[in-house]
């Protein structure tokens, strides 16, 4: 496959996607896209990256499961942050493009038409190595309203959307639960890198300590999986209640804020013990 039909056919997948509200002006095709967010809102930006042999991108997933995933992971970001997803950018370096490719492509642009986002660029190169596949993903939120790690105080109950622990091969990402918490939480955060290291990220970030019960946590298999196995794509957050189903989607409550810096399970130290690479 030549560059040039890669192109063509992304650009085929990605005209059939068209913004939900706000404005594009330009997409594929020109040297940038130009976007107008709504008036009032702050744009939100993040990306992340799929590297073959690192993350299982080919291993045990089809292409289009490959490619609905990765843009998931960026949109449970937006969700994390209680912003609308937007705009979408995708860049590929790979070895060979072949059905298997065609498949991803098609994966992630069916995936952004479920989601009303726009794919509104990108880039593709040829690599001697490992595949890489990059997504950025704009969103916006109304200006002060972004749900951040930062924000969770001593006394904050601490919720978890749906059942942890059981790794999903579809990503749900929770964009009507993280809309529906912006002036609510105090603090929220996706779980991608499982329960025990995602509490302690935020837990960081916010300057404080956390208490959580092992029989409060919605475990969808063993507590092990639900505390450390990861890719749950789920929400943490923090406030001072929650009704029990937000947007349609299960909310527990697991624990309480506390002051300090430590974080206890049934009494004992939680070691951050989900996903982490080292270099
Ligand atoms: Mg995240």
């Amino acid at each position: 496959v030549t560059e040039t039909a890669l192109i063509a056919l992304i650009r085929r997948l990605a005209g059939r996607n068209r913004l939900a509200t706000g404005r594009l002006d330009l997409g594929i095709g020109d040297d940038c896209a130009v976007w107008s967010p709504a008036p009032g809102r702050q744009v939100l930006v993040t990306t992340d990256q799929l590297i073959e042999g690192i993350h299982y991108i080919r291993r045990g997933t089809t292409g289009r499961q490959a490619g609905a995933r990765l843009l998931g992971r960026g949109l449970s970001d937006i969700a994390a942050m209680g912003g609308d997803p937007r705009l979408v950018f995708l860049n590929l370096a790979l070895p060979q493009a072949d059905g298997w490719t065609t498949a991803f492509l098609r994966g992630f642009a069916a995936e952004a038409r479920r989601f009303g986002v726009a794919w509104a660029g990108g880039d593709v190169s040829t690599v001697r190595g490992p595949a890489v596949a990059s997504v950025t993903v704009l969103g916006e939120v109304p200006r002060g309203q972004a749900l951040t790690r930062s924000g969770a105080r001593p006394g904050d109950r601490i919720f978890v959307t749906g059942r942890l622990g059981a790794m999903p091969a579809r990503i749900t990402p929770r964009l009507g639960v993280g809309r529906a918490l912006r002036n609510v939480a105090t603090a929220c955060i996706d779980l991608s890198d499982g329960l025990s290291t995602d509490l302690h990220h935020l837990c960081k970030e916010s300057g404080v300590g956390a208490v959580i019960r092992a029989e409060a946590i919605p475990c969808a298999g063993t507590l092990d999986q639900a505390l450390n196995r990861g890719e749950d794509y789920e929400l943490l957050f923090t406030g001072a209640r929650a009704p029990s189903r937000i947007a349609g989607v299960l909310a527990t409550e697991i624990g309480v804020i506390t002051k300090g810096h430590r974080v206890w399970l049934d009494g004992k130290p939680l070691r951050p013990s989900g996903w982490e690479h080292s270099f």
